[in-house]
């Protein structure tokens, strides 16, 4: 089978099912499996998508609602074809184990039934189904084991952001936590990259996963891979994430995680970013006296790491830079309207249409910036106090 290129973002949170349920609160009430699923096929061109929270009843009810009435399809290697774009279903938890402080894990299952029987004993251990990124009373290794035994995967997620994930607050050790071959692929998260992640040798035999977690339709693919592929399906992510016959992530494409609002360490009481050198811990806040300090990525980072130095292992496909469209200065919604009206999709602006087919449409500078975004050499200002700079060129 020929293999192709497919980009894909596999963390996408729903808000409200379509009958006004609750799933993710704090995501926007169009995230519904549909909405997310035109917007990927329509306008973003995602080839697949990751949706976390299929493991909701009343997801499962648009989701089935959906296969029935023809709009979409279920797959044999698993995932669900709706147009253009692969949905593929996904489920996050948050596991607390004794002696740790909580983290948050991704399972991936092939299709509806499996994920509805995975409900069925999710239910048995949280205290409401319905909702997004719950507590689960299980040891994570038992969750692992429920996962993979489903024909599943399991992939921690957003591994170092601070107060819910593997390194950022439950562990130093993955091992600690989890059956290291029981691991398909880790999510790097907005706050780090696959240098960052070259600090912790453990890591060095996983591939890295670079998604949005978006909990707005607009934010979808604001990281994502490059998958090479038979087919955009489950089975064959499973294999791209194993490095199997040719299959494989070819690049990450994602926010320069030092320009974020968890890279230095800061205070969330006034927002100051703190100075932290060597071994210097800071307490409290140094301009207000808070002690509301969130640990920096990088500082959390090298408090754990085992190396003198990060080591990125041949292997690994290139981390992009990519600049979303949203920060690209003189791009406002109606010409990027325009500009997806004449070239399709936010990956066609950004892969695809020429620098001179862009210049004609939308003027030099323009696009200048999205070459520069495509080469990942656009480059953002250090925004500081927990914010994104912008462009500066
Ligand atoms: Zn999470
Ligand atoms: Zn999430």
């Amino acid at each position: 089978m020929a293999l192709n290129s497919y980009y894909a973002d596999l963390h996408i949170h729903i808000g409200r099912t379509e009958a006004g349920e609750a799933v993710k609160i704090s995501a926007a009430n169009n995230l519904t499996f549909f909405g997310i699923a035109k917007e990927a096929s329509q306008r973003k061109g995602m080839d697949i998508v990751g949706i976390i929270d299929c493991h909701s009843p009343g997801v499962q009810r648009d989701m089935l609602r959906y296969l029935d009435t023809g709009g979409m399809e279920e797959l044999a290697g698993g995932g669900i074809r709706y147009h253009q774009s692969t949905v593929l279903l996904g489920c996050e938890l948050e596991v607390r184990d004794p002696g740790m402080r909580p983290a948050h894990l991704i399972a991936y299952l092939p299709g509806i039934e499996d994920m509805r029987s995975f409900t069925d004993w999710l239910r048995r251990h949280m205290k409401n189904v319905q909702l997004s990124s719950q507590r689960l009373y299980v040891p994570a290794r038992e969750l692992q084991q429920e996962v993979i035994g489903r024909g599943g995967i399991l992939v921690p997620a957003h591994i170092f952001t601070p107060h819910k994930s593997v390194y950022g607050s439950s562990c130093e050790r993955m091992s600690e936590l989890l059956d290291l071959d029981g691991i398909a692929a880790v999510e790097l998260g907005l706050s780090a990259d696959s240098e960052m992640a070259g600090w912790i040798s453990e890591l060095d035999r996983y591939t890295f996963l670079t998604n949005s977690d978006a909990h707005s339709l607009p934010k979808i693919g604001r990281e994502y891979n490059k998958l090479r592929l038979a087919e955009p399906t489950f089975a064959e992510l499973r294999r791209a994430l194993n490095g199997e016959d040719g299959r494989k992530v070819l690049a990450n494409y994602g926010l320069n995680p030092r320009l974020g609002k968890y890279h230095r360490t800061y205070c969330a009481a006034c927002e100051s970013i703190l100075d932290e050198q060597g071994a210097t811990v800071v307490e409290r806040c140094l301009y207000c006296g808070s002690t509301k300090i969130v640990r920096g990525v990088m500082d959390r980072i090298l408090s754990i790491s085992d190396r003198e130095r990060p080591f990125v292992p041949e292997s690994r496909p290139p981390y992009v830079y990519q600049v979303p469209l949203e920060f690209i200065p003189g791009l406002g919604p109606k010409l990027l309207a325009a500009l997806l009206e004449r070239f399709g999709t936010e990956m066609d602006l950004l892969h695809r249409t020429s620098y001179e087919e862009l210049a004609e449409a939308a003027g030099e500078r323009i696009a200048g910036y999205l070459l520069a975004a495509r080469q990942g050499t656009l480059e953002l200002q250090t925004g500081g106090g927990g914010k994104y700079g912008k462009v500066g060129r």
